[in-house]
């Protein structure tokens, strides 16, 4: 199994970037903002006790995140995996190794603040399949307001309000970004992508290709 972690702020470009990639059904992609946002459509226990943390920006607890997702990817029936918002608390980075998870490589996607609280009035996403899309010409929908995957009419998130974001940037840097030191510790190779380049994607697409 070869696994890799999307690694970023939010709002950095990590799931446009996935999405944006030809040959992406040959991955598994785990989003635990997507499994997270179907418990709350589908009121689940685990979408009532989440929600409110994601409304206000925080993460959800790590007891409710870390058998979720190692549980998804041990029940993974293919052999590329990528992970998509996970690990993002040290904790959860303990976890994932403890339970022998040992991810290959860890792509960050590097952004400016500032860049990303504009990226985050221009997103879009679908409520149905989590795809998002952009307002503006990098990567939007082939009908304007309809996800090109399954027809669905696209919503904003109620994360992406500006003071949603703010915080849930103050929590990428003392929360989440310790985890980056934790994996390369463990070995697993750190490559960075500065997002505001023309060729990010390629680089991207080069690297979810290792
Ligand atoms: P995302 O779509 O990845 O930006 O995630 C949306 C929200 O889901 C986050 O703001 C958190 O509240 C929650 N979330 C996603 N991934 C995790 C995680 N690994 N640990 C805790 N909470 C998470």
């Amino acid at each position: 199994m070869n696994v890799k972690i999307l690694f970023g702020k939010p709002g950095a470009g990590k799931g446009t970037r996935f999405g944006a990639l030809e040959d992406r059904d040959r991955f598994e992609q785990i989003s635990v903002g997507n499994l997270l946002r179907a418990a709350v459509k589908n009121g689940t226990e685990l979408g009532r006790q989440a929600k409110s943390f994601m409304d206000s920006g925080a993460l959800v607890p790590d007891s409710l995140i870390i058998n979720l997702v190692i549980e998804a990817i041990e029940s993974s029936d293919k052999n590329d995996l990528v992970l998509d918002g996970f690990p993002r608390t040290v904790g959860q980075a303990y976890a994932m190794l403890a339970a022998d998870i040992l991810p290959s490589m860890v792509l960050v996607l590097d952004l400016p603040d500032e860049v990303v609280i504009q990226r985050s009035r221009d997103r879009v996403v679908c409520p149905q399949c989590g795809q998002p899309y952009t307002l503006n010409d990098f990567h939007p929908p082939k009908v304007a307001g309809i996800c090109d995957d399954c027809g669905s009419e696209l919503i904003r998130r109620k994360d992406d309000e500006e003071a949603v974001v703010r915080e849930r940037l103050n929590v990428f840097s003392t929360e989440t970004f310790p985890v980056l030191q934790v994996l390369s510790d463990a070995g697993i190779a750190v490559h960075t992508i500065d997002n505001t380049q023309p060729d990010a994607g390629n680089q991207f697409a080069e690297l979810m290709h290792k």
